[in-house]
């Protein structure tokens, strides 16, 4: 396994700019999710990566070495495709041992990694079988065997889950967890679906438009968003983005969420000293559902009471999903299942403010 670089990375077509100045670094063993909407150059980049299309600057690196001119065969690298890309003439195991084969692997070393490979993703029954004759799931560990038996120093992952539906999608989702977690892995995978994001990785990089919104751990990426882009990409439903103001009274920092007459007055807990550059300005104030209607506080929990009118709510199951009117505006809740309230009651309702994110209502970035 290896370590992975991608500085200064750009990428343009005639002159359309797909890429801006990429920096990723990728530790031995990361799990590092790209993630990001349709478009925003996901797909471009693992391509990078894998040598299937050329720089137009920066540099790649594999552990020490620069790969930029390599070819996809010298990169040790080993992709698994959204379509699977399986032989749909040859059986399983020829499918799986195919690549060794290319690279003059014996036979007896070829069979016994098939057999290896087969084991850990529990096809060893369908090794005879054609890839015609196999449900989706299991084309789909098929195609992550063929990446395993070339033990590369990189795994590269393009949507592989998107053809399954959805419950066989969290199924794989658990099955490419384990399968990190045995193997160790360096791991590059691209996704639009954040959950997918939020579960699989060590470490996510959102991407918008070409660049790199942020890098970062899934809790960082969750609870510090680096703008409100990354605030409502990230979880669902997406964090409330609420007009908000700062002011400062008695020397104390209070929050003015909402406009006008409906405007709530809460106390802001420490904040960082960013925050006074601020004072009497407008800003955006970050919510997520599950700050708001909060039953037991968790330690380090700042909770306070606001006024709500409850207008429409979602059972789940495990959780209510409510709209909620809050100082005048629409916001998103998360409510426990046994919440005793009703739809069209007016109540009061605790609100996390340890959980606040603060963001500049010009840049929308977050205020640090
Ligand atoms: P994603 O994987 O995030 O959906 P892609 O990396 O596939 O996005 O594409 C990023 C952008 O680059 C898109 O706007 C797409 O139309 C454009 N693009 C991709 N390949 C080419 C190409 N060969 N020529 C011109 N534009 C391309």
């Amino acid at each position: 396994m290896s370590s992975l670089y991608v500085s200064n990375v750009s990428k343009s077509y005639g002159a359309t700019e797909i890429l801006r100045d990429i920096n990723i670094d990728v530790e031995d063993g990361d799990f590092l999710v790209l993630v990001g909407p349709s478009g925003c150059g996901k797909s471009t980049l693992l391509s990078l990566i894998a040598g299937l299309d050329t720089l137009s600057g920066g540099e790649i690196r594999i552990g020490k070495d620069k790969v930029n001119d390599l070819h996809p065969s010298e990169r040790d690298i080993a992709m698994v495709f959204q379509s699977y890309a399986l032989y749909p003439n040859m059986t399983v195991g020829q499918n799986i041992s195919f690549g060794l084969e290319m690279r003059k692997v014996p036979k007896p070393a070829r069979d016994k990694a098939v057999q290896d490979a087969a084991r850990l993703l529990q096809i060893e029954h369908l090794l005879d079988r054609r890839p015609g004759q196999l449900s989706g799931g299991q084309r789909q560990r098929v195609a992550m065997g063929r990446a395993l038996v070339r033990d590369p120093k990189i795994f590269l992952f393009d949507e592989p889950l998107s053809n399954l539906d959805a419950k066989l999608r969290v199924d794989m989702r658990t099955e490419i967890k384990k399968l990190h977690q045995r193997l160790g892995a360096t791991i590059v995978y691209v996704t639009h679906d954040q959950i997918e994001a939020m579960t699989l990785a060590t470490r996510i990089a959102v991407m918008k438009g070409g660049i790199l919104q942020q890098l970062g751990t899934p809790a960082e990426i969750y609870n510090t968003p680096a703008n409100t882009f990354v605030a409502t990409f990230m979880g669902s439903p997406s964090m409330n983005l609420l007009p908000a103001r700062i002011v400062r009274r008695g020397g104390e920092l209070r929050l003015l969420l909402g406009e006008g007459a409906a405007a709530i007055d809460l106390p802001l807990p420490p904040q960082p000293a960013a925050i006074d550059s601020h004072v009497d300005r407008e800003v955006i104030a970050g919510l997520r559902p599950e700050a708001i209607g909060v039953e037991h506080g968790r330690p380090g929990a700042v909770l306070r009471s606001v006024p709500v009118t409850i207008t429409v709510l979602e059972p789940t199951g495990p959780d209510t999903l409510a709209a909620l009117e809050l100082a005048g505006m629409e916001v998103a809740a998360r409510l426990g299942p046994d919440l005793a309230h009703q739809c069209g009651e007016r109540c009061e309702l605790m609100v996390d403010l340890s959980k606040l994110v603060l963001f500049d209502a010009q840049t929308q970035q977050r205020i640090a």
